[in-house]
């Protein structure tokens, strides 16, 4: 039998097939993923091949591969053994709130989540909430920063969680798909949430709830269906979006308008710091690349980690 991964607890996988049966599943054997070592084999996404076993008179279900994952995203674990632990696996896409203020989000932050997300082979889509308490001054710089974003190809929508502004765009680009939501403490991502779906927005604050008292140690990400045919990855207490291990050469690749360029910089492997017949630093001067991207890029290549870490964890 095949199912995706809806839960799992460590010990247990909550696997769902196609036509909807839900079967608990343990794993047996060892597996042998994709190069990486994580502290949990399987994970919430993952595609699974299982068969049932009857021990006395109870029938479970066994997982005995899992079929390749097209992305997975993790967290590093803070300790010393830096074990790797996969939150999640084929995702479609990821939605990263962005408010002008309460709280503010800087194009900083938006653009390290975006090399994360293109790092991660994610799609990314950029939802500017709580559109219904910006001035006209404010509106015009959001325009701004959905101009800059679509140019370099990521889609950009304008939202209120509240007034319902956009929200059926939100629901269509969901349909079919497996997102998860992301963004600072207070963007609106459980308003948006119930919004979308009333009444789920209680479950997930409820466990949120349960963090904060501290009452669980270990976070589990979940799988949810939602009434319109669409999925989100739920992870509670997990902040951000985590972080990719890259090298200096990798970051430029990571923004698209960048790589679009790099064929033309006199040498393959430029940087676009100060390099000769830099065809970054060209299309930088003509503004056909924004200043606050290469602002960006310039933090992430003189790696500020602490910076990184901060904006990627805490809010
Ligand atoms: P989260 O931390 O990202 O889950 O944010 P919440 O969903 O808890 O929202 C934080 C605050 O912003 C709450 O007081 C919400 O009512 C408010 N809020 C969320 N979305 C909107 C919106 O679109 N418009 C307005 N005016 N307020 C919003
Ligand atoms: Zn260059």
């Amino acid at each position: 039998m095949i199912g995706t991964v809806y839960k799992s607890t460590g010990s247990w996988y909550t696997v769902k097939t196609e036509s909807g049966e839900i079967y608990e599943c343990r794993i047996k054997g060892k597996f042998r993923i994709q190069g990486i070592k994580s502290t949990n084999p399987v994970s919430v996404g993952d595609v699974v091949d299982f068969h049932l076993e009857t021990v006395g008179d109870e029938t479970i279900g066994v997982i005995h591969e899992i079929r390749d994952r097209k992305n997975y995203i993790v967290r590093k674990s803070v300790n010393l053994s830096k074990r790797t632990h996969i939150i999640a696996a084929n995702l479609d896409q990821v939605f990263l709130l962005v408010t002008l203020n309460n709280p503010p989000t800087f194009t900083a932050f938006i653009d390290r989540f975006l090399v994360t997300a293109e790092a991660y082979h994610v799609k990314a889509i950029l939802l500017f909430n709580k559109i219904d308490t910006y001035t006209k001054d404010e509106l015009a710089e959001i325009k701004y920063l959905a101009h800059t974003y679509r140019k370099i190809g990521y889609e950009c929508l304008g939202i209120s969680a509240i007034t319902g502004h956009n929200i059926d765009k939100v629901k269509a680009l969901m349909k079919g798909k497996v997102s998860m939501f992301s963004g600072h403490s207070g963007v609106g991502k459980s308003t948006l949430i119930n919004a979308l779906e009333p009444g789920l927005g209680l479950k997930t604050a409820s466990i949120s709830e349960q963090h904060k008292q501290g009452q669980h140690t270990t976070t589990f990400a979940e799988m949810i269906d939602l009434s319109f045919g669409a999925q989100i990855i739920d992870t509670p207490g997990i902040k951000g979006f985590g972080i990719v291990d890259m090298d200096k050469e990798e970051i430029g690749d990571y923004f698209p308008e960048f790589f679009a360029l790099k064929h033309a910089c006199k040498f393959n492997n430029c940087l676009h710091i100060d390099e000769p017949k830099c065809a970054v630093k060209q299309a930088l001067e003509d503004n056909e690349i924004a200043w606050s991207r290469y602002r960006s890029y310039i933090q992430m290549l003189e790696g500020d980690e602490d910076n990184y870490r901060k904006d990627s964890y805490e809010d």
